[in-house]
């Protein structure tokens, strides 16, 4: 058994493979069932009696639509089941992934005990999906699972191909199209270390959008115009039309037609098998021109090519700067994607890996840096060797050199040991054995370096040892995988009462694995035992200058008085520390300094529901809400605005009419991706709005500025003035990061210099004397109130203005609690 995980899977949507990192190489495995092939179709088939994984349940979609499932990664995450009709049963996307797991280990030959993994997962993966796949590997029998981003695995494939020798530091895009999403990723190589820079991606465009585009719109136009249909299209997509199997026959000619095309000009599609409304029989063909095919994909080109442009743009690299464009994915093949990427960024694009293997290859080098957690089973701990090693070494390492050292236990008296480069470049000659031994083991820059220790008897004859190869990889080594989306707390906005805000914990792109401790003011007490007092703090996926509604919630850190030990207050400390692993699992800890008393939770969220009728209603809003944006920026003729606005009002409408075109039943992943665009037009929204929100704070600043200033030239101290340079200082950061809450709290410290000076003006300190004086009724103790009443009025007659403030304070102590709040808004009592 060896020390690392060696193992890696490409999980893909259309086609997994899986693959193993033996000694510096990496072995894709066969598909034993179909020869010469080395992927799986990722579809799955029920009978009564068994599960089929692979082409023979593809070729069966057509046949029997109902009992055969495709495409499933790209409801991963999502409630959905599918219903089985040979089962009379559901199957979740989870237990179908972990079907498709199963079949690949069937791909194995080489005994191995297969335990752990790394399993590939897109970069656009959220926290969600993430946990559905790993559930999905310790379904199929995992016990590690090791989460890896799927760019990340294409760009150590061709690195570990090229060497280090070849690569000189530079930057790169890898560009994945496959069946089911697109990714495109950029990637940094310095010094011999890879690091994803940033990603963009859509789980919602691929291959599998071309064919149904070409059924849609090129195959279902032809048959409707030939012959009579009501509403062919709908009577083949919905699950209980007439014709839904027939849609999944055209799928698979479109599909054949498709990957003929990145060959040939022409390519018919046979349209046959079945009667129109008259009882006339469908037969047909329809032929479809390469320039046809790329008109029909271009707007979905384009879309990658806009990603493209904003990871770019976002990132402050010129195309220009790109060493290439680095291929992946079985829709590279297609002549117009590699032309269109090649003309528009004007850099190369690469194709020197295989597209449909590369991922696998590249998780596989990945698996042989990340050490086996699993324990090893009883049965090999029974057959126990003589001699017992326990090592201890870097397993990526970029030094020259790496030390190695061991504990071996048993008996070491009169034996000796050699360890070895697999390569032959370094042999340590034969050495005493004793209890400790260390080495320092010479590297082959850029590569994977195999040691292998042997112990030798006095005669020489090998003894046996549990000890393993020693595999250090000095090729590239990738410096963690970079969180897809910001994570973020939503809390009270103290500015605007009634409404929410987001904190932030983990900013996109932050190396994993991260770990926060955050402290808040609870913003409600809980009493303790009662079981209505709950808090529940939300914890979000997406960006965190975004309004809450534009993210996606992940779950609640939920904290109930019948849970305390004791009553909390409103105001009093909680301190969240969250934990993130590599693999995305999240686990929060909320401490409530108070009770003393900490609550522990861990994430892990495997789907997220999307019901058609909630989906309507939230579309139907959000048109509601950009509605009245746009009618505002109307009237403050508002041209930049009005412009964007009138942009997603368009995208609204087209939103808007197909979720209202929705069937409940309707069997295409349309509802998750009218989400995801709705959730864009949310973000671009909120977006565009904020100009207004800054705006208005802005103009907040600039009073609260010219305020203090004022304040500052009559009666300011020296140390007042420094506070007020420092911030105006400040102001070319804080002014353009068009985040209100950073200028509001910029407004905040000028308002509390301004009251720190107010309060050693006469004037201000004689009219809250005099505000006070008012509110004598409502004193708690009026003898003490008008006895310090009589005090005030000589202080001011003595211009004793010290004396004042110290009678305004005990005043003010007299004052019931809500009177005291009622005097700070009333006239800015800063204390
Ligand atoms: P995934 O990553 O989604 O599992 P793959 O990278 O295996 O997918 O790509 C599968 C997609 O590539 C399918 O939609 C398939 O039709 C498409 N494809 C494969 N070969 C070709 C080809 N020669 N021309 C065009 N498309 C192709
Ligand atoms: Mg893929």
């Amino acid at each position: 058994m060896e020390n690392t995980i060696n193992y890696g899977i490409d999980l893909g949507t259309t086609n997994s493979a899986i693959a193993k990192f033996v000694k510096g190489e990496v072995n894709v495995f066969n598909n034993p069932l179909d020869y010469g092939r080395a992927t799986l179709p990722s579809v799955v088939m029920y009978r009564k009696d068994k599960v089929v994984v692979g082409s023979k349940a593809k070729e069966f979609l057509e046949r029997d639509p109902k009992s055969v499932v495709g495409a499933f990664k790209r409801r991963m995450g999502t409630s959905v089941s599918y219903k089985i009709a040979a089962i009379d049963d559901t199957k979740t996307p989870i237990e179908l992934s972990a079907q498709v797991l199963m079949e690949l280990k069937t791909f194995v030959n080489t005994g191995d005990e297969l335990d752990a993994v790394v399993i590939t997962v897109p970069a656009s993966f959220d926290l969600i999906q993430s946990n559905a796949t790993k559930e999905a590997g310790a379904l199929a029998g995992f016990r590690q699972v090791v989460l890896l981003q799927e760019p990340i695995a294409a760009s150590l494939a061709y690195a570990n191909m090229k060497k280090e020798r070849e690569l000189t530091d530079g930057q790169w895009l890898v560009y994945d199209l496959g069946g089911g999403t697109f990714d495109v990723a950029l990637i940094k190589i310095r010094d011999g270390e890879m690091r994803v820079i940033d990603h963009e991606g859509d789980n919602f465009l691929g291959g599998a959008d071309f064919d149904q585009m070409i059924v849609e719109k090129l195959v279902i136009p032809k048959i409707a115009a030939a012959y009579k249909f009501t509403d062919l299209e709908k009577e083949m997509k919905s699950e209980s039309g007439k014709y839904n199997a027939k849609y999944y026959v055209l799928l698979r000619r479109a599909e054949e037609a498709k990957i003929r095309l990145s060959a040939l000009p022409m390519a018919e599609i046979v349209v046959d098998g079945f009667e129109d409304e008259k009882g006339n029989e469908v037969d047909m063909e329809v032929t479809i021109s390469q320039s046809e095919f790329n008109a029909l994909i271009r707007p979905s080109v384009d879309a990658t090519l806009k990603m493209i442009q904003n990871i770019l743009t976002r990132n402050s690299v010129p195309a220009i700067d790109l060493q290439f464009t680095l291929m992946v994915g079985g829709s590279t093949y297609i002549p117009y994607v590699r032309q269109e990427v090649a003309d528009v960024l004007g850099v190369p694009v690469n194709c020197e890996i295989d597209p449909t293997t590369a991922v696998a290859v590249g998780a596989a080098y990945y698996a042989a840096t990340k050490a086996r957690e699993v324990k090893k089973s009883k049965i090999n701990l029974a057959k126990k060797a003589p001699l017992s090693f326990k090592a201890s070494y870097n397993k990526a390492s970029k030094e020259k050199d790496e030390l190695f050292a061991a504990r071996v236990t048993g008996e070491v008296e009169g034996l000796f040991y050699k360890i070895v480069r697999q390569d032959g470049g370094y042999d340590s000659g034969l050495k005493k054995l004793q209890e400790r031994i260390s080495e320092d083991l010479p590297l082959v820059q850029g590569a994977f370096n195999f040691f292998v220790l042997t112990v030798y008897d006095s005669q020489n004859n090998i003894v046996p040892t549990d000890i393993e190869p020693i595999g250090i990889n000095s090729g590239f080594a990738i410096s963690g995988q970079p969180l897809p989306e910001d994570i973020c707390l939503e809390v009270d906005d103290y500015e605007e009462p009634g409404s929410t805000k987001l904190a932030l914990i983990f900013q996109r792109n932050t190396i994993l694995p991260t770990k926060r401790t955050m402290s808040f003011p609870l913003n409600k007490s809980i009493v303790q035992g009662s079981t209505d007092d709950v808090l529940h703090i939300n914890v979000l996926l997406g960006s965190h200058t975004a309004l809450p509604e534009a993210n996606k919630s992940i779950g609640y850190i939920t904290i109930a008085g019948k849970d305390l030990k004791r009553d909390v207050s409103k105001g009093s400390d909680l301190e969240i520390t969250l934990n993130l692993s590599e693999s995305q699992d999240l686990s929060v800890a909320a401490y409530l300094q108070m009770a003393d008393q900490e609550f522990k939770q861990t994430f892990n969220p495997k789907e997220r529901h999307t019901p058609i009728d909630l989906l309507k209603q939230q579309v139907r809003d959000l048109a509601k809400k950009l509605e009245g944006e746009l009618r505002e920026a109307n009237q403050k003729d508002d041209a930049e605005t009005l412009a964007t606005l009138n942009r997603l009002q368009s995208e609204m409408t087209v939103v808007l009419m197909e979720t209202e075109n929705l069937s409940d039943d309707d069997v295409t992943d349309k509802r998750y991706q009218l989400e995801d665009r709705k959730r864009k037009i949310a973000q671009e929204l909120d977006a565009a709005t904020k100009h207004k929100r800054v705006q208005k704070v802005k103009e907040e600043y600039f009073q609260a500025k010219k305020r203090c200033e004022g304040l500052i030239d009559a009666n300011g101290k020296d140390h007042e003035r420094r506070i007020f340079a420092d911030i105006v200082a400040q102001e070319p950061v804080f002014l353009a990061s068009l985040v209100p809450g950073k200028i509001r709290e910029k407004v905040d410290e000028m308002d509390s210099i301004s009251s720190q000076i107010e309060w050693r003006t006469p004037d201000h300190l004689i009219g809250v004397f005099n505000w006070l004086t008012s509110q004598l009724r409502r004193m708690s103790d009026q003898e003490q109130g008008q006895g310090l009443i009589d005090q005030g009025k000589s202080a001011i007659h003595g211009q004793m203005w010290d004396r004042l403030r110290a009678v305004n304070y005990e005043l003010f102590d007299l004052l019931p609690k809500g009177a005291r709040e009622e005097v700070n808004t009333r006239i800015g009592f800063g204390m």
